[in-house]
């Protein structure tokens, strides 16, 4: 028990998407379990927040501006990472949007900003980490799926979906390639959650439709960083590959 209690503590842990939600949960939980954490996301006045919040609890952390729409910005991420504690032992790939609405409505420049965050996002984080993982020889990356990433979320969600389905695909993949490298892949695939994510959507019908059914489900945020937790404090050579959790009233 007590040597899978320690393979946390000490770790590098990266979460993109921690200003809000479940990333903000799931830095407050690695930090407690002594993770040197690095959050990650574009609303630096709550990073920063937390970060003296994690400081002031005696825990390491820095915040860094990121756009994980920007592939640079990523790779400015993963640097800073290695300058302030030397290496990378987890990605959290948690930045998502839900903006959500029928097709037949054309929102297209929402399905760009969701393809854009929730499938290239998850890939540059990818790139900007793996190539440190592989050399260490161990690395850890979490990719943050959905429900809707299992069940095609109709007749709302079909373009989020098909974003889930390509985060689970990627982590499938990647967990494949990466055979023996000592890298591990989990993919957390969560149902309905108490965060800002359901207020993405600008079509009104939805917008009702999407609250309605938050309210009547959700579960609070740390539901989601407990398994992220659970995943990065196995051992070495055990990867928990799939999470997926659901509010128990919850049918979708
Ligand atoms: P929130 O809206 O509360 O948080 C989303 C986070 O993503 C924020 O920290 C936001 O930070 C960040 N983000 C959004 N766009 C970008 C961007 N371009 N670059 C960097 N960061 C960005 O939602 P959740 O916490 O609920 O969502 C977290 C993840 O969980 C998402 O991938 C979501 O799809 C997934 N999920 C959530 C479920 C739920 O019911 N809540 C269910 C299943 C999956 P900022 O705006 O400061 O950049």
């Amino acid at each position: 028990m007590t040597q899978v209690q320690d393979n946390i503590r000490g770790k590098v842990a990266i979460v993109t998407g921690a200003s809000s939600g479940l990333g903000e949960s799931t830095v407050r939980h690695l930090a407690a379990r002594g993770a040197k954490v690095v959050l990650a996301a574009r609303r630096t006045d709550r990073l920063e927040k937390l970060v003296a919040e994690i400081r002031q609890a005696g825990g390491q952390a820095i915040a860094v501006a990121t756009d994980v729409s920007k592939r640079a910005d990523l790779e400015k991420l993963a640097a800073a990472t290695v300058e302030a504690f030397g290496r990378i032992d987890v990605l959290v790939n948690n930045a998502g949007v839900m903006p959500l609405s029928p097709i037949e409505k054309l929102k297209v420049d929402e399905w760009d900003r969701t393809i854009d965050v929730n499938i290239k996002g998850v890939l540059y984080g990818i790139a900007a980490v793996l190539p440190r993982m592989k050399a260490q020889g161990s690395g850890h990356i979490v990719n943050i799926a959905s429900i809707a990433g299992l069940k095609v979320f109709t007749p709302i969600g079909t373009v989020y979906s098909a974003t889930k389905y390509a985060v689970r695909a990627i982590s499938e993949g990647l967990r494949v390639e990466v055979g023996n490298s000592g890298v591990r892949v989990t993919i957390v695939s969560p149902g309905a959650v108490e965060s800002e994510l359901k207020l993405g959507s600008s079509d009104p019908e939805t917008a009702a439709s999407v609250n309605a059914f938050y309210d009547a489900n959700q579960i609070p945020a740390d539901s989601v960083a407990r398994a992220v937790v659970y995943a990065v404090v196995q051992p070495a050579e055990v990867d928990l590959n799939q999470v997926v959790l659901r509010p128990v009233s919850q049918e979708f």
